[in-house]
Order: C-alpha cells, then sequence, then structure tokens
C-alpha cells in the first residue's frame, strides 16, 4: 500500500484513551493507516483510572505486551476482585471476584446447589467456592502459564499512558505536541472534521479524528453537537475527590469500594502508593465535607493534594458521528465502581478496527458501531445501577433515593427473576457473566424466594459430598499460594 493510499488517522488526547487507541491501531493496522496523536502539555489528563478487569489481559496479548514488562513499568499490581463494604448494609461486605463459582449443571447455575445446601443446613458463604476470592481474603495470589485464576491489574494511570506512548511511537506514530485552538470542517454542507488547528499555527489534516479529549468532547461535542444521555437520575454521584498516600501495609490484590452516606469510597493498592479517592453526589455532600472524609479515611502520608474531578454519568447520543469516533472519557461515563472505563476504551478501538472505514464512511458500519457500543454500556450500566439500587441501606436521603428510585426496566426485569426464581443470564456482548451478576446479588442481600427443584432431586450424601469436597479443595488450592506481596517482589518488582 502506498502513502497516498493510507488513511490518516489524528487522536485529538494523549491520556489512556488516545495511548490505547494509538497503540492498538499501530500494532494491528500497520502498513494501513498513517497514526498522529495531538496532546497538550498545557491540558493536564484525568490522571484516575488505576483499577482495571480481566480482559485487559487479553488485549495486551493482541498487542504482544509481556506481563512483566508492563507491570514494572507502571508499578501494577494484581486484582482478584472488588471488596465491596457498607453496600447492602452498614458493616457488611462482600467481594465481587474475577473467578468461577462452584460448579454448575446444565439446567442449574451453582447458585441453586448452594442455595438448597443452605436450606438443608451448610453453613457456607457462596464465596467460600471460588478460588479467586478466597485468595483475595487470604491476600494470596500466583499466576504462571498453567494457572487457570482470573485477575486484572491495578496500575499508575499516568505512567501506562507513557508505556503505550512508547509502545506506539516505537511502531511509526507520531507525537505532535500542542493545543487544538480550532476544528475545521468540510465546507461541502458534510460537516466532517478535515483538520485540526493548533496554537503553534500548525494544522493536522486527516480522514478519521479519534476524540479522547477527555470529558470536554472537544470533537464530538463541542465541534459535532452530538448531544448527551443523562443518566445521573439512575447514577446521581457526579464529584469526586482523588488522592495519593504511602504504602503503609503489604498490598491486597483487591480494590476497596468503601460505600459512606452519599456515595463511595476506593482504595486502589499500587506497588509504590495507594491510590484514595471519594466519589459522592454533590446534592447530598458538599466538596469540603468529602474533602474532609476521604482525608479521614486514609492510611499513610498524602503524597499529592486532592484532585477535584466533577462528571455527568452518562454517555453520547452516538459515540461514532460523522468521521469523528468519541473514546475514553469524551464518549460518555457510567462511573468508576466496577473498573470498566479503560475496558470499554479497549472495546471501543477494536470494534473500530474490526469494522475500520478503509472505503470511506459508510451509514452501515457507523450505525453497526454505535448500536454494539450503546448496547455494551448500557449493559454495564444496569450492572452499576444493581449496587445502589437493591440495598437495606436508609441511613441517609442519599440511599433512600437509590433504594426507591425506577430503575431501567432491563435491569428491574433480571431483578425480579433473580428474586423469583434465582436466575440470572449473560446476553451476547455483554461483559458481566452470571458469576458476577450472582455475587453482586447475593451480596446486596438480594436472596432468591425458591430454586431449580433440579437440585433436590439429590440426595442429603450427594449434595454433602459435592459441596464439602468443593470447599475444602478450593479454599487448599487458595491457601497453598504464596502472598501476593511477596510474589510481587520475585515476579514484577518496579524499580521505584
Ligand atoms: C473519579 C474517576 C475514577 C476513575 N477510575 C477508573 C478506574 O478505576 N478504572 C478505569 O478503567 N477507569 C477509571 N476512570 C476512567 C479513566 O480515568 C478514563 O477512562 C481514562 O483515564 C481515559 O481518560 P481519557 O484519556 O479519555 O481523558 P484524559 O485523561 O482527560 O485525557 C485527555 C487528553 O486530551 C488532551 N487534550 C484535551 N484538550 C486538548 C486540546 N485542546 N488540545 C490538545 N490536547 C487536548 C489532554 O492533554 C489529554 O492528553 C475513572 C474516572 C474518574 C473520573
Amino acid at each position: 500500500m502506498n502513502q497516498a493510499q493510507k488513511k490518516r488517522v489524528i487522536i485529538a488526547g494523549g491520556g489512556t484513551a488516545g495511548w490505547i487507541a494509538a497503540a492498538a491501531m499501530a500494532k494491528q493496522l500497520a502498513g494501513t493507516v498513517d497514526i498522529t496523536l495531538i496532546e497538550s502539555d498545557q491540558i493536564s489528563t484525568i490522571g484516575v483510572g488505576e483499577a482495571t478487569i480481566p480482559p485487559m489481559r487479553t488485549f495486551h496479548k493482541l498487542l504482544g505486551i509481556n506481563e512483566q514488562d508492563f507491570m514494572r513499568a507502571t508499578s501494577s499490581t494484581f486484582k482478584l476482585g472488588i471488596s465491596f463494604e457498607n453496600w447492602g448494609n452498614i458493616d457488611q461486605k462482600y467481594i465481587h471476584s474475577f473467578g468461577v463459582t462452584g460448579k454448575s449443571s446444565y439446567l442449574a447455575e451453582f447458585v441453586h446447589f448452594w442455595l438448597h445446601g443452605k436450606q438443608q443446613g451448610h453453613d457456607a458463604e457462596y464465596g467460600d467456592y471460588c478460588i479467586e476470592l478466597q485468595a483475595a481474603k487470604m491476600g494470596r495470589f500466583a499466576t504462571s502459564d498453567k494457572s487457570k485464576i482470573n485477575f486484572a491489574y491495578h496500575l499508575e494511570a499516568s505512567r501506562y499512558a507513557s508505556f503505550l506512548r512508547e509502545f506506539s511511537e516505537a511502531r511509526q506514530v507520531k507525537r505532535v505536541e500542542g493545543k487544538i485552538v480550532q476544528v475545521n470542517q468540510a465546507t461541502n454542507g458534510s460537516g466532517f472534521i478535515t483538520g485540526l488547528q493548533l496554537d503553534s499555527g500548525a494544522l493536522i489534516e486527516g480522514d478519521l479524528f479519534i476524540d479522547c479529549s477527555g470529558f470536554r468532547g472537544l470533537l464530538i461535542e463541542q465541534t459535532l453537537n452530538t448531544g448527551y444521555e443523562d443518566w445521573s437520575h439512575w447514577l446521581p454521584c457526579d464529584s469526586a475527590l482523588a488522592v495519593q498516600t504511602a504504602s503503609v501495609s503489604p498490598a491486597p490484590p483487591y480494590t476497596r469500594a468503601i460505600a459512606h452516606d452519599s456515595g463511595w469510597q476506593w482504595r486502589i493498592p499500587l506497588q509504590h502508593r495507594v491510590g484514595n479517592g471519594i466519589v459522592y453526589c454533590s446534592k447530598y455532600l458538599s466538596d469540603d465535607a468529602a474533602r474532609l472524609r476521604l482525608l479521614d479515611n486514609i492510611e499513610g502520608q498524602t503524597l499529592t493534594e486532592p484532585l477535584q474531578i466533577k462528571f455527568r454519568t452518562g454517555k453520547r447520543r452516538k459515540h461514532w458521528n460523522k468521521n469523528c469516533i468519541a473514546l475514553g472519557l469524551a464518549s460518555g461515563f457510567v462511573e468508576p465502581l466496577e473498573s470498566t472505563s479503560i475496558h470499554l476504551v479497549m472495546m471501543g478501538i477494536i470494534r473500530l478496527m474490526k469494522l475500520f472505514p478503509y472505503e470511506g464512511i459508510n451509514p452501515v458500519l457507523v450505525e453497526e458501531y454505535n448500536r454494539e457500543t450503546s448496547e455494551e454500556l448500557e449493559k454495564i450500566r444496569d450492572f452499576i445501577i444493581l449496587h445502589y439500587k437493591v440495598t437495606q441501606r436508609e441511613d441517609s436521603a442519599f440511599w433512600r433515593y437509590c433504594k426507591n428510585m425506577e430503575v431501567p426496566d432491563s435491569l428491574k426485569h433480571r431483578i425480579e427473576l433473580f428474586k423469583r426464581n434465582a436466575y440470572t443470564y449473560q446476553e451476547p456482548n455483554e461483559l458481566f457473566r452470571v458469576d458476577s451478576w450472582t455475587q453482586v446479588m447475593l451480596g446486596q442481600g438480594l436472596i432468591p424466594d425458591s430454586y431449580h427443584h433440579i437440585v433436590k432431586t439429590m440426595s442429603d450424601n450427594e449434595l454433602n459430598q459435592f459441596l464439602n469436597s468443593m470447599r475444602t479443595g478450593m479454599k487448599s488450592v487458595a491457601e497453598s499460594l504464596p502472598m501476593h506481596q511477596d510474589f510481587i517482589e520475585r515476579y514484577c518488582k518496579a524499580s521505584n
């Protein structure tokens, strides 16, 4: 392919989203596109986004990224799940782990066996049948080529962007430093973007533009006026404050999400420090009060001043509009509760590469991209709303609102189905598996009224044998793992 035939892709923004897009295209579309990324040192990146989910490992495999190199460069730790504290009720906690819980039969998921066991006097918790969850509780972790343990990472956001920048620049991505001051559009009435004017006077022209400019949505919104679907009636938190602290104890292999009376607080252990933040609804908690609460609930010396972030949950009406695709915060924001944003960037760029408009922008490609992206996001949205809706908390106006709010019909249906018969499902193009839905519904305190009768055909002996041997086996696997901190020291210790 000669230079003139190559599509010119311009990425506006060099945060996590911009560099993920650049790295993926540089590797996968090599030789067929010319990639330029524009970023401005005058406009900082958001600087948060440190907890991830397991599909990131598949993305890294696609790019040929070596896990140990990546972990050393980004000071990462391992993540087996999220510990939700004070969500179902104050002083209650559960872990949403990345593992598979128990063993299912063709007709009935494991939760049916567990519920039957409970009725027969078994006292084990649902999570006792999941290796990842047991290991998380014990602070243990190991991985190897043979290991089936499912995990993700906690990473340093700015180092991750730098790591991907190096990766991308080594593969012919051109980086341009400069502030975009004007977005030029075609004068033929199509409204397509033709070029980005920088403060230096340079004009960067292209065929396809990827908006990774953060919440501002410089291209997708400020230029193309795409519109925003507001989800704040379902996800009312609209503010966050983030602060970094020194580590004072060995890193646990999980994120903590600790609910408070007007939102929640995160704790993300990295190798060299801890990322902390409070997410809250400004209608119920002032910024000053949130700041005090955050600083009251951290361990270790603070290393940064708290950084204030304001957001509105929702999504762009179109993720691909004309010749512009929005990724990252420019495309919308659900909530960082289940660490899904970086994943959505990765899914977005993979989807774009599959539908890449080599022959020009065709409405059918655009429609499909938007359809798949919206569907994916709406299912994630429902899963996040579940954490707020299914609660026994009534101790504050915020929780009373969440408990009593109307939820999307799609979620209402799932909640009723589980309550009635312990049934849940994973739809095509859906991120969260049956295991996740079940762990969170039970963890939030939603106990089914009934379960599949097929499990009642097991004799007491068979049921005891089935549950006890599995529980003991999983516990002993978890116990055999090294401590997470020790494993990191051996496997991927960062130099600072
Ligand atoms: C409170 C909070 C917690 C989060 N936690 C998580 C998490 O745990 N896990 C997760 O997956 N995600 C999380 N996220 C989301 C995650 O931070 C983002 O998805 C990710 O960082 C991508 O951001 P971005 O690259 O879209 O935007 P940004 O980081 O804001 O980057 C924008 C880029 O655009 C550039 N830019 C903007 N305007 C111009 C201009 N005029 N000219 C030139 N360049 C410009 C900037 O210089 C910058 O490089 C969280 C988000 C928030 C708000």
